[in-house]
């Protein structure tokens, strides 16, 4: 990433921890590091506007490193017990995972205890390790709150407060849990607020439980980023899964990440790709989260070419250098468009945004185009041009209409029939 000329030591972060980014290959912070790690350093809270490949965990994760480093914690934590200091809030497993991952890579050789805990995994493991506490708790909201209830955890001293995609996990429902979570917080913390998108209820909740945050914005509002390129393809809704097969091939992807609405959708999706011999895998869901890591490690490692996500089971998931996101269905809202695109074009890396695009999509592509303020271009890929009658949702309503009208006809002329034979 080479978005901003000055480096981790102008930050005045520990030194300890410039070493372990340098060995990390990290040399210059991103835009959103830059800009929100001296607010969160100063202790003021944040409210960040960044998608996830803006290096966004760094730019809470470190600040955090360095201030939990700067206040020596483990006597206090051995001492005291269950309290947690800093507590990060994810919407989904994978991306508690990757979070935590990401915390325990950047605060190696800091001493500092960081626990992970989301559900689907072993209580009595995340209990034992919860025993002392921890400096960084890094949870999805369910599972926190089994911790809080249950007592494994202690909430009263939390110091620092991380809602991380926080749009999705509105959209996801956790907003009930997040207000049980506040309820046991202490109201003096540091909170820092990360979201892709801004809609109104994310607004409302980013002004509830902000105390006079710093805004900062990794790319504009709403935006994609700019190192990603866009195609939209528009095609027929028989001919996609065939579309996205010779796409696949003839181009050579290697590495990409595809998007059904539905979960139905993408293992069907999975079913049509192997028929055209190309190795697909889906996270949705329905599978366990054995199944989930096993396709994601698959993908990451080359096993499989194609990973087919619903947006839920996409979220979080964190995949460098992906080459091409293909959104298989739009996606019914337009921000779910900027949070997919999101997962291509990371770190500074160019990437490939393909859309199929069905005639009864078009206004999903509208409300897109006028959420990124940009027209997307499209192209009739020889071969697959769309028909120009094609079947659409909103012409089917019509079509039903008539039969129905049709059997109407035929059902008053059997009556007819009927009554004449009656009459006879
Ligand atoms: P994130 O937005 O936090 O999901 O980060 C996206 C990817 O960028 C992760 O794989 C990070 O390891 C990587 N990354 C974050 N900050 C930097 C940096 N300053 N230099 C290089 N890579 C980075």
């Amino acid at each position: 990433m080479s978005e901003s000329p000055i480096s981790f030591s102008k930050l005045n972060l520990n030194q300890q921890l410039v070493e372990t980014l340098a060995r990390l290959g990290f040399e210059q912070p991103t835009t959103i590091q830059e800009k929100a790690i001296p607010h969160i350093l100063e202790g003021k809270d944040v409210l960040a506007g960044a998608q996830t490949g803006t290096g966004k965990t760094a730019a809470f994760g470190l600040p955090i490193i360095h201030n939990l480093m700067m206040d020596a914690s483990a006597e206090d934590r051995e001492a005291s017990g269950k309290w947690i200091r800093s507590l990060i809030l994810v919407p989904t497993r994978e991306l508690a995972q990757q979070v935590f991952d990401s915390l325990v890579s950047y605060s190696e050789d800091c001493n500092l205890h960081v626990v992970v805990a989301y559900g689907g995994t072993s209580l009595n493991v995340q209990r034992s390790n919860l025993r002392n506490g921890a400096d960084i708790l890094v949870a999805t909201p369910g599972r926190l709150l089994d911790h809080a209830y249950t007592k494994t955890i202690d909430l009263r001293r939390t110091e620092t407060l991380v809602l991380d995609e926080a749009d999705r996990m509105l959209d996801m429902g956790f907003l009930p849990d997040i207000q049980r979570i506040l309820k046991k917080l202490p109201a003096k913390r540091q909170t820092l607020f990360f979201s892709a998108t801004f809609h109104d209820r994310v607004k409302k909740l980013a002004y509830q439980i902000l105390t006079d945050p710093e805004e900062e914005q990794a790319t504009p509002s709403n935006s994609t980023a700019s190192t990603v390129t866009q195609i939209v393809y528009p095609v027929d809704r028989k001919r996609k899964s065939e579309l996205l097969a010779y796409l696949i091939g003839s181009r050579n992807w290697q590495q990409v990440l595809v998007f059904t609405k539905t979960k139905q959708g993408s293992d069907a999706l999975v079913k049509e790709l192997k028929l055209d011999g190309i190795k697909a895998a889906s996270i949705n869901g329905d599978k366990s989260q054995g199944a989930r890591q096993k396709a994601l490690d698959d993908f990451k490692s080359g096993k499989i070419r194609a990973l087919i996500a619903t947006d839920v089971a996409a979220r979080g998931i964190d995949i460098q250098e992906l080459e091409c996101v293909v959104n298989f269905d739009m996606p019914y809202k337009a921000e779910d468009y900027v949070h997919r695109i999101g997962r291509t074009g990371r770190a500074g890396n160019t990437g490939l945004a393909v859309s199929l695009l069905m005639r009864d999509e078009e206004y999903l592509l509208k409300a897109i185009e006028s959420l990124l303020d940009e027209r997307l271009p499209q192209e009739w890929l020889q071969g697959f041009e769309p028909s120009l009658i094609e079947e659409s949702e909103s012409e089917r309503p019509r079509k039903r209409q008539k039969r129905s009208a049709e059997k109407q006809k035929m059902k008053s002329k059997l009556n007819i029939h009927r009554n004449r034979g009656k009459r006879s």
